[in-house]
């Protein structure tokens, strides 16, 4: 599946779409570097999720978790580099929770990684444009 936004509001409908298809327990591995619109996509996660809360980035506390029909958990990978870091975010525990888990700086944590899970790749374009390509399930085809 892929999205060409050109607007945070555009990204967010876009993840709306996504949240529709998915399920307990998928994970969401993000691509995509500093300012990308990962942070953004999770917010259109939330509410498509059923969440009402008001999203924003889990830099410091490493993970936040949003509450709805699907609870979703949003994590920060940036700071995590060792097996240990990962352990203390609590990250392995969620795995089993029967959320959405959706990780930005995946790369951190590639090898514990669980599969198969959900790659959402955000490229950064001219301006405000992004180009969301997902995929990992035939449900994104
Ligand atoms: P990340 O979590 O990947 O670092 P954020 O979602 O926190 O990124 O920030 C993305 C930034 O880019 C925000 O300031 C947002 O307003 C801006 N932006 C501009 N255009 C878009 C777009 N099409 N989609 C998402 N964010 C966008
Ligand atoms: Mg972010």
């Amino acid at each position: 599946m892929i999205f060409s936004t050109a607007s945070p509001e555009e990204t967010k409908a876009a993840a709306r779409t996504v949240a529709a298809l998915l399920r307990p327990g998928d994970l969401i591995a993000y691509r995509g570097g500093m300012g990308a619109g990962k942070t953004t996509f999770t917010a259109g996660l939330a509410q498509g999720l059923g969440s009402t809360a008001w999203v924003s980035s889990p830099t410091f506390a490493l993970v936040h978790q949003y509450d709805g029909p699907t609870p979703l958990c949003h994590f920060d990978m940036f700071r995590v580099a060792s097996l240990e870091d990962l352990y203390s975010t609590g990250f392995f525990d969620y795995l089993e929770g029967g959320a959405v888990l959706a990780v930005e700086w995946s790369e951190n944590i590639e090898a514990a990684l669980p599969e198969p899970h959900i790659t959402v790749d955000i490229a950064m374009g001219e301006g405000d444009r992004r180009t969301i390509t997902v995929t990992g399930d035939e449900r994104f085809l």
